[in-house]
């Protein structure tokens, strides 16, 4: 059960540091697929773009709570 990944080609366990797939005899360590990469594209302007929307959800929530906080205290000098 351990060390064996599965074969990115025929979907069949074979051991991780197998260099050739036994059941479909593709090379596994030559051209091995990279996922994380494919799935994850780290561009620059992809990184910017996720920190600006963040950065303005942060805003967002920083201007809704004084805003609530403000009504607070407007409650709290009516009383
Ligand atoms: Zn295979």
């Amino acid at each position: 059960m351990f060390n064996k990944i599965r074969c990115p080609y025929c979907r069949e366990k074979v051991y991780k540091d197998a260099t050739v797939c036994p059941y479909c005899n593709h090379d596994l360590a030559k051209n091995p697929i990279d996922e994380t990469d494919n799935r994850l594209p780290c561009h620059p302007l992809l990184i910017a773009g996720a920190l600006g929307l963040v950065a303005g959800g942060i805003t967002a929530l920083v201007w809704a709570i004084l805003k609530e906080r403000r009504h607070w205290e407007d409650d709290f000098m009516i009383e």
